[in-house]
């Protein structure tokens, strides 16, 4: 018996059968004694244009059945030295962002009570706000890896300061954010302007455009964004758009010319080195992903996240 949490086997109990939890892990009721903590954000209602990210977190852990241990290809073994579990869902209200994104904060700041990294499943990118306020109040102002096809730097979007839309802008403003440790991988898409993106390199943040990265490897650019962060505390968002339609067409705002799901993996496994403190995947949208298909590259891109957190053991 090992001394860590193991996903159930498929050969113990069918993969179509037990709870959802992700990756078929228990089910932990506080944070105490986890090294990693899967965490549900089932909310949609900071997005701009289609919705159904509230039910990500239902699907991207029903797919997630399928997913063994074992990362065969790199060796990453999660399960034989971090102490991993599936903390539920936080109770977001449904009837408004401000109150779901202050209850995000408060329920992290208790987490972080405990030394756990929190791996979100949203859930709209509006939640990683209140998620990076709660990590800056532990760690300080933080490294970031942002993959995505939006740079979420908008101002407002109707007046409202705190959307999907503007998550990076308010981050960087209130100082959560170190901007020369800023990635913004996968860019790309139409603007409100023709220099959207512009400024925020002007902060001082990094970015990739997608179209620089068409048909290329993408695991130099993992290294390279490793030694520039080095050891600072880096938090880790995943947006599910920064794939291409043709991989992940489920999702509230796509945009062509995105990201292969190799290139992707590529990536992450080449980020293996960093101080990554939290992370997430957001904006996976069931309603509009009748395959499944995008909620299962979702769940598999969080495993690869987690195969390069800090403490895995490789073999
Ligand atoms: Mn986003
Ligand atoms: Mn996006």
């Amino acid at each position: 018996m090992s001394e860590f949490n193991q996903p159930v086997s498929g050969n113990d109990l069918a993969r179509f059968a037990g709870l959802q939890t992700f990756m078929r892990l228990p089910v932990a009721e506080t944070a105490e004694g986890l090294d990693v903590g899967f965490v549900g954000i089932p909310m949609d209602i900071g997005t701009s244009w289609r919705s159904g990210t509230r039910f990500g977190p239902k699907q991207v852990r029903q797919e997630s059945a399928m997913i063994r241990p074992y990362n065969i290809q790199t060796g990453a073994a999660p399960f034989d030295s971090l102490q991993c579990a599936d903390l539920g869902d936080i109770s977001i209200n449904t009837f408004s962002l401000a109150d779901s994104l202050a209850i995000i904060q408060r329920s992290y700041e208790a987490l972080l009570e405990h030394p756990v990294i929190p791996m979100g499943l949203g859930g709209d990118h509006s939640m990683t706000l209140p998620i990076l306020r709660a990590m800056a109040k532990k760690h300080g102002p933080l490294a970031l890896v942002h993959v995505d096809a939006h740079a979420d730097v908008n101002d407002e979007m109707f007046g409202e300061r705190e959307t999907h839309g503007t998550v990076f802008r308010r981050a960087y403003e209130e100082g959560l954010l170190v901007p020369s440790k800023v990635w913004q991988i996968g860019l790309r898409g139409t603007g409100y302007t023709a220099e959207d993106f512009t400024e925020a390199a002007g902060w001082g943040f990094n970015q990739r455009l997608a179209s620089s990265l068409w048909h290329k490897p993408l695991d130099n650019l993992g290294k390279e964004i490793v030694e520039s962060i080095g050891d600072h505390p880096c938090y880790f968002t995943y947006d599910i758009d920064s794939l291409d339609p043709s991989f992940a067409p489920g999702t509230g705002t796509p945009e062509i010319g995105g990201l292969t799901t190799p290139q992707a993996m590529q990536l992450i496994r080449g980020l293996r080195g960093l101080n990554i403190v939290g992370g997430d995947l957001v904006e996976v949208s069931p309603p509009y992903d009748p395959s499944g298909n995008t909620a299962l590259v979702g769940a598999n891109i969080m495993f690869e996240m987690l195969s390069i957190l800090p403490g895995v053991k490789y073999r």
